[in-house]
């Protein structure tokens, strides 16, 4: 216990956890959420084989020796059905998404023809069987699984849920969550300015971070360093399925948080992480929720945040990807360490050939809150390193942002 690493930490804390169970949402509302149950076709898609083209379907040993003229025997819309079938010599004028009609076999797109007159029309090309045809349930077949629980909801899954006419889908529910800031020296947002407190950040920063998980969270506001006062706070806390604390988890005379925690029932897993910034953090299990108790100092709140509260959030919500995605690039500068605990440097990252150039975002100080708010990503510096030289190959947790990017991508 008293030397925890943050890989033993993070597996106590997502082993702890429970999904807190599922509820039925509208189609309309379930973006970014976890399904929770496997989700089946109810149809051939298409129901029958359709043209991808607008143009005609005939017969293609009919064009073998192209050009050759044909009889257009009907027209044929999508949400139209043929009522003729294609013989020798013939062919129909067909819309794309339309049923390709019996007697065909294969579709021409209409660039390929030339119009001879309102019956007929000349077929300038050879074509194969099958061409420019999508076959009876290409997309999906009636009755096979097309979406497993456990997925996330993207828009792509929406698309898919619309296509088998969901109204209501079965996700998991996402956990209640609770913000608490202490300590006697903060200022709330609207309180009067007062040059000697000190903002309260983190309710905010917190805030921001469970917002993009797709969950809004409580403020409840600050507590000062008074045990009833910590007490109350804590306890409406506890009614929520995950508490965040702020402040007063270490080991100063007004320091609190734990004890408190524990006399109302609290069942502390740890309450120290061998991780800079992040030294004082804890974890608790009570009746019906989960507490972290995270440190003060803003950026030391945020990284904790990182990598304890979003892997349990993210376990909570059913998802099976918890963490944040690494990517293997190049320091741009030495990084020195000397002490033994995990640090999670600040940085930015810039595109290079074949990797990312990884550049500190500056002083680290766990209370400069412009190293967080400028980082584009956490580099890892393991806690056994002796430190990293300027060329080092170093490991990077992407933040939020990282899906994106100034310059238009690939070739086209
Ligand atoms: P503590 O963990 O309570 O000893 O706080 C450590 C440092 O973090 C102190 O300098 C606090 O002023 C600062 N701090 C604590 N809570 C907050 C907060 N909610 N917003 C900004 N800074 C804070
Ligand atoms: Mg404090």
């Amino acid at each position: 216990m008293e030397h925890l690493s943050v890989n033993a930490a993070q597996a106590i804390v997502v082993r702890s956890v429970q999904l807190p169970g599922i509820e039925s949402v509208k189609l309309e509302q379930c973006l970014g959420r976890v399904l929770a149950e496997d989700i089946r076709a109810n149809r051939d898609q298409p129901p029958y084989d359709v043209s991808a083209m607008d143009g005609f379907a005939l017969r293609s040993a009919d064009v073998a020796n192209a050009p050759a003229t044909l009889l257009i025997i009907e027209d044929i819309r999508a949400g139209d059905m043929p009522t003729k079938t294609v013989q020798a010599g013939q062919c129909a004028r067909i819309m794309t998404g339309a049923p390709v009609p019996p007697g065909a076999d294969t579709v021409i797109r209409v660039e390929d023809t030339q119009a001879v007159s309102d019956t007929q029309v000349q077929i300038n090309v050879t074509v194969k069987p099958n061409n420019d045809i999508r076959p009876r349930g290409e997309g999906m077949r009636n009755g096979e699984v097309v979406l497993q629980a456990g997925m996330e909801i993207t828009p792509g899954v929406v698309g898919m849920l619309a296509m088998v006419k969901r109204i209501d889908v079965q996700v998991y529910r996402q956990p209640r969550v609770a913000i608490l800031s202490t300590g006697d020296e903060l200022e709330g947002l609207h309180d009067p300015f007062n040059a000697n407190k000190i903002p309260d950040a983190n309710s905010y920063a917190l805030m921001a971070q469970v917002q993009v998980l797709g969950i809004q969270p409580v403020l409840l506001g600050i507590a000062r360093d008074e045990p009833e006062e910590l007490r109350q706070y804590l306890q409406q806390g506890l009614k929520y399925d995950v508490l965040l604390v702020s402040g007063g988890t270490s080991v100063g005379v007004h320091d609190y948080v734990r004890p408190t925690l524990e006399a109302l029932g609290v069942q502390m897993k740890f309450w120290r992480v061998e991780m800079k910034p992040g030294h004082p953090m804890a974890f608790g299990v009570a009746a019906d929720s989960f507490v972290f108790g995270l440190p003060g100092n803003p950026v030391s709140s945020m990284v904790c945040f990182e990598e304890f509260v979003l892997p349990a959030l993210r376990r909570m919500m059913g998802h099976t990807r918890i963490y944040r995605r690494t990517i293997t690039a190049r320091l741009t500068h030495e990084v020195k360490h000397k002490h033994s605990r995990t640090e999670f440097v600040r940085v930015m990252l810039a595109r290079e050939e074949g990797s990312y150039a990884v550049t500190s975002t500056g002083a680290q100080g766990s209370g400069i809150l412009a190293s967080m708010s400028k980082a584009e990503g956490l580099m890892v510096v393991p806690a056994e390193s002796k430190g990293m030289a300027a060329g080092s190959s170093v490991t990077v947790q992407l933040l939020d942002g990282m899906a994106y990017q100034h310059e238009a991508g690939g070739e086209y």
